[in-house]
């Protein structure tokens, strides 16, 4: 008797296992074939330029997302961009399934890109990397998106209680229409999955992301004829050059910490003495404290000038807050790290941030549960000039571990 329990036991154990394993191993296969399809998504996806404030552009690709979104079975909505921003509006779409678990997946459709610049980044495939205007950061996001909601109808994954997808039009402006509606769902949800990149060198998801302010510097001179009275004038160029300089080692890595000039104006005309010039600085920081103290450096550096009757100002605007490591981000990443493992693909979690800040952030600042950031594709070059793209070889592993993380995830 007891010998039958035993074998019986074993027996139920072994066709468990091999059960659980036919399931991965269709996921497995079911993700496979989806790599060209999903090329063909991010095809259409990067021949739509649609830059932040880009309008029309913006409209077109919210069409294409909708419409995909409608024919995978999704229910649509269009939600307007909060007022007073001007920004495009946003998209959003759920499935509902049997389970109890509010799972929201994230992803951004605008770039950091001009009209015309998709003549120098056109869609191309050369071996393992695609490459296209914004393809990594973040049109691979809304494609990995798209085609994990295919493999879950076609696997009839169930559950879950609902899935809602939210995609946004000016992340790379700083949300200024859409973080109330991430916040909120946010909060209402039990994970949040953003889907911004992640990179080359090894593929991770991540739990931390900076925080991003600016630091606008304003310079008053005295105008004057560059020709008949440049000595009468103050030039508001050179002090501005002057506080750039003495401004450019505020940086600390090693603590998160990042301040970089990237924008400067001065000057009308090329033959009048300047009398004022604007320069702006990117600043990135793993804690909000971090920006009360370079704000005070930043006040005291610009007490030494280079000319004397000039007036210098600084001012630092807090953008986007950091996301932090929870103990149930920890735990759901540890879970797609397992399912990676599945499909023996070996995916990092980060607990720092290194410089980025996303939409993952504004989705923690009220959450409950869990929000995890990165499960967009390998990429590179996001906020170049040319060579942005992303790994082929990462589509498979990541629309396995996705889904099968939807799968298993319970709240
Ligand atoms: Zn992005």
């Amino acid at each position: 008797m007891l010998r039958w329990l035993m074998t019986s036991l074993l027996f139920a154990m072994i066709s468990s296992v091999s059960a659980q394993n036919a399931e991965q191993s269709q996921v497995q296969k079911l993700a496979q074939q989806q790599t060209s399809p999903l090329l063909q998504t991010l095809d259409k996806l990067v021949s739509i330029e649609s830059g932040s404030r880009d309008m029309e552009g913006l409209n077109k690709i919210r069409a294409l997302i909708e419409s995909e979104l409608k024919a995978i079975g999704l229910t649509t909505e269009i939600i307007p961009a909060a007022a007073p921003s001007k920004t495009g509006s946003m998209v959003q779409a759920t499935l509902q399934g049997k389970g109890v678990s509010k799972i929201a997946l994230i992803a951004h459709m605008d770039t950091v890109y001009q009209r015309g610049d998709l003549t120098k980044q056109p869609f191309r495939i050369e071996g393992n990397q695609a490459f296209g205007l914004g393809i990594s950061d973040d049109k691979a996001g809304i494609a990995v998106i798209l085609h994990t909601l295919k493999m879950i109808k076609a696997l009839n994954i169930d559950s879950f209680g609902v899935l809602t997808v939210l995609i946004n039009a000016d992340e790379e402006i700083g949300s200024p229409g859409s973080r109330d509606r991430i916040m909120q769902l946010g909060e209402e949800s039990d994970l949040v999955i953003s889907f911004e990149g992640s990179s080359i060198k090894s593929d991770y998801v991540r739990l931390a992301t900076s925080s991003i302010a600016r630091a606008n510097l304003s310079v008053k001179g005295r105008a004057s004829h560059s020709g008949a009275n440049p000595d009468f004038g103050r030039n508001a160029l050179y002090e501005m050059s002057h506080q750039i300089l003495q401004m450019r080692d505020l940086s600390d890595p090693k603590n998160g910490l990042k301040l970089n000039w990237t924008q400067a104006r001065a000057g009308t005309v090329p033959n009048m003495i300047p009398s004022e010039a604007h320069a702006t600085a990117d600043v990135r920081a793993e804690r909000l404290s971090d920006f009360d103290a370079v704000e005070k450096t930043l006040n005291e550096r610009i007490k030494n000038k280079l000319i004397p009757d000039t007036e210098v100002k600084i001012e630092l605007i807090r953008g986007r807050p950091p996301l932090s490591p929870t103990e149930k981000g920890r735990a759901t990443a540890k879970l797609a790290q397992s399912h990676a493992a599945e499909i023996n693909w070996k995916l990092e979690v980060l607990e720092s941030a290194t410089g980025g800040g996303t939409d993952a952030a504004y989705a923690s600042q009220r959450a409950k549960g869990a929000v995890i950031e990165s499960f967009g594709l390998q990429g590179f070059g996001a906020h170049s000039d040319d060579a942005e793209y992303v790994l082929i070889s990462s589509i498979a592993p990541r629309l396995y571990t996705t889904t099968r993380l939807i799968q298993s995830f319970k709240p």
